[in-house]
């Protein structure tokens, strides 16, 4: 199957809601072109650098998603292009994100990593770091930055049973919010292996790389 074709099957078995961000992290410009040429306009990578290199060789009209874990001081480099950030977990990592936001007359769109797996090496909040983060965010004021919704992963695990239940919980804490935040849109939950079951379980955005561009090294 070709990168095309991978696309176009797996776009259209998408719900209308829900968003494919094309995760083509260690994949060459030439691989990315082709689903480029295949309509794709989003894109995922989780290397800051990696990505730069990527927007400066590629057509202007994508949307560059970091995906992956942020250093503070790396910040600056995807400030003046990237889209939305997904991996935000930190108050200082938002103050940076504002902070460069501003100084390239942006407002930058985030969402908020939750910690849902069993593994301790994922990255992200619990709840109740959650809620403090979205009081400090409302105190603060940050004005270039826009919280649109949040961002899991599940544990990696064949126990369909357990990812279902990390899904729902995250699912759980995005409705929670969603009733006192009305411009949280976006929950971006699911991956190759899982995607199905985190759309049957509310996901609006997936995060797909494998299952379109083949395996990585
Ligand atoms: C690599 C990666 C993906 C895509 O993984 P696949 O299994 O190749 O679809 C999704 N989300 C994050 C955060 C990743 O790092």
């Amino acid at each position: 199957m070709s990168i095309k074709n991978n696309l176009l099957e797996i776009k259209s078995s998408l719900p209308e809601t829900v968003t494919l961000v094309a995760v083509s992290k260690t994949k060459p410009v030439s691989d990315l072109m082709e689903a480029y040429e295949a309509g794709q306009r989003i894109f995922g990578e989780n290397k800051i650098q990696e990505m730069a290199d990527k927007f400066e060789q590629m057509p202007k009209d994508i949307e560059w998603h970091m995906i992956g874990h942020v250093q503070t001081n790396k910040v600056k480099f995807m400030a003046p292009f990237v889209s939305l950030i997904h991996g935000v977990d930190s108050l200082k990592l938002l103050e940076e994100i504002n902070k460069q936001a501003s100084k390239n007359n942006r407002i930058i769109d985030c969402l908020l990593q939750i910690h849902i797996a069993e593994e301790e090496t994922k990255f992200g909040l619990d709840e109740a770091e959650l809620i403090e983060i979205l009081k400090q965010v409302q105190n603060d004021k940050f004005e270039n930055i826009n919280i649109k919704g949040l961002m899991g992963m599940a544990t990696f695990t064949e126990n369909q049973d357990q990812i279902k239940k990390e899904f729902l919980h995250l699912k759980t804490i995005f409705d929670k919010l969603k009733t006192k935040n009305s411009q949280l849109t976006t929950l971006s939950m699911g991956m190759s292996g899982d995607y199905q079951l985190a759309i049957d379980c509310g996901s609006t955005m997936v995060r797909i790389g494998s299952s379109i561009f083949g395996g990585r090294k």
